[in-house]
């Protein structure tokens, strides 16, 4: 059933790079947006000023805009509405729903360091609560009048019925004694005056879910919905980390992933429908709901995305490949001869490729000859191997500049047979001439593309090496 008063958003902090898994966040996120006919908005989380930073902040941006997951309106920065976070603490003081603390840090220090000693779970002993604490001299923080008796129960999309009795939340900080509001106290704040209808978030929010509606009854205001995804692990079962490879989404896009790749990867883990593994973006949106988002945690899967990466990278219009290609290639001038070469080159290449960069690199043989030889080439250069090359040499001049795969196969076939070798000896011994290496696509199909000059002068070099 569609919902189109649905109001979600993606509240990233860019205090570190934009996680994988943060993506994954942002896709459910605008897809159940979409899917509902509803809002997805942003907002940065930069409250920490510490570790927040421009450069993570555009990041986001720009990850966002690469993956095609637009958000409505204007982004909400979360540092511009800390007077706003301010009243609100103020507010619940006024209605008697919070309370000055004037415990030190050092007390509190102190009385934790004895739970500890006591093997005992450490919680505020609310003794500012009754108000009669008072203290001069001291700057107090706010903290919230928890409820102490019952228990609260969430309904989670994902998880279900979760309930924590209240007996074990305390009463957290709003509002330092710095003046400066918790992000408790902001998330809830905001999330209210964005009018958000559902937070769906990482499952590691779960604990601060149970805290945070205590200020959203404190406060009287509707209690949006949750759903809490698993997180994204690694292969070994561990949370997903820079020790199981990329994490960071621009690395992703550096490595030569294409969003579409990522956008479909994500979005089958932790979700499915039926057998799909393929699914466009007007089919993700069809069909993605909460039902099949499973409730235990997706083991990030490497191999299924370079699978899916090089679906998408098959599929795709070659000229917008070759675009795509040129940024791996910045640093080399591609003129407009190479460009067509490499266009010719791109059906054979784009089937032995996982990610653009890969495509790039091999397309390389079509921008310039071979610098250096791979170690195993060596063995095409002897004396043998040259005089073969030199006899087809004789039979190369003798073309018109304009060669053909069949032609050339042909020529090739003809000489091994007088010679009395193996077809794969001279191909070898071509494909190390033109390539340096000794895997590539047909030689013969290499050297249409490369015209006659160019290839006998790859050729004549590699026999003088
Ligand atoms: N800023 C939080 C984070 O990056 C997300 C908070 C939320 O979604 O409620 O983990
Ligand atoms: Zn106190």
């Amino acid at each position: 059933m569609k919902n189109d008063s649905v109001v979600v958003r993606f509240a990233p902090s860019p205090t570190g790079i934009l996680h994988i898994g943060s993506v994954r966040t942002a896709l459910f996120n605008w897809l159940y947006a979409k899917h509902n006919g509803g809002k997805f908005l942003l907002r940065i989380e930069d409250t920490d000023r510490i570790r927040s930073t421009h450069e993570n902040t555009i990041l986001i941006f720009d990850v966002l805009k690469w993956m095609g997951l637009d958000y409505d309106g204007e982004a909400v920065i979360q540092s511009s509405r800390i007077d706003r976070h301010k009243e609100v603490a103020l507010n619940l003081i006024q209605n008697g729903k919070a309370y000055y603390c004037y415990c030190s840090q050092k007390e509190l220090e102190e009385k934790k360091n004895k739970a500890l000693a006591e093997g005992t779970q450490y919680k505020y002993d609310r003794i500012c609560r009754d108000g009669n604490s008072k203290r001069s001299g001291t700057s107090p923080v706010i903290r919230l009048k928890s409820e102490i008796e019952g228990s609260t129960t969430i309904s989670d999309m994902v998880q279900g019925d979760v309930t924590v009795s209240n007996s074990q939340l305390d009463d957290m900080v709003l509002l330092r004694s710095d003046g400066s509001p918790t992000y408790m106290l902001s998330v809830v704040v905001d999330d209210h005056d964005m009018e958000i209808t559902h937070v769906i978030r990482g499952d590691d929010h779960l604990t601060n879910t149970f805290r945070q509606i205590q200020i959203y009854k404190a406060c009287g205001w509707n209690i949006p919905k949750f759903g809490h995804i698993p997180l994204i692990y690694g292969q070994d079962g561990a949370k997903l980390s820079k020790r199981h490879g990329a994490v960071s989404t621009v690395e992703y896009k550096d490595l030569g992933y294409l969003p579409e790749a990522i956008f479909n990867y994500l979005l089958r883990l932790g979700w499915s429908h039926g057998d799909s593994e393929i699914i466009s973006k007007e089919e993700a949106i069809e069909w993605f709901d909460f039902n099949n988002v499973g409730k235990s945690p997706s083991r990030f899967d490497i191999n299924k995305l370079n699978y899916i990466n090089a679906y998408y990278m098959r599929r795709m219009n070659e000229d917008k490949l070759l675009e795509y290609m040129q940024q791996f290639m910045k640093d080399t001038i591609v003129d407009e001869c190479s460009k067509n070469r490499m266009r010719k080159g791109l059906k054979s290449l784009k089937d032995r490729a996982e990610t653009v960069l890969d495509l790039a690199v091999s397309s390389m043989i079509y921008v310039m000859g071979p610098e250096k030889y791979s170690e195993e080439c060596s063995k095409y250069n002897d004396s043998f191997h040259k005089d073969l090359l030199l006899e087809f040499l004789n039979s190369l001049e003798s073309k018109d500049e304009q060669i053909y795969e069949q032609d050339l196969l042909n020529s090739a076939k003809e000489l091994v047979l007088k010679k009395n070798v193996k077809l794969v000896e001279l191909a070898q011994s071509l494909r190390s001439a033109l390539t340096g290496k000794v895997v590539s696509p047909s030689v013969f199909e290499i050297m249409e593309i490369l015209g006659k000059s160019e290839s006998i002068s790859r050729i004549k070099k590699f026999v003088s090496a």
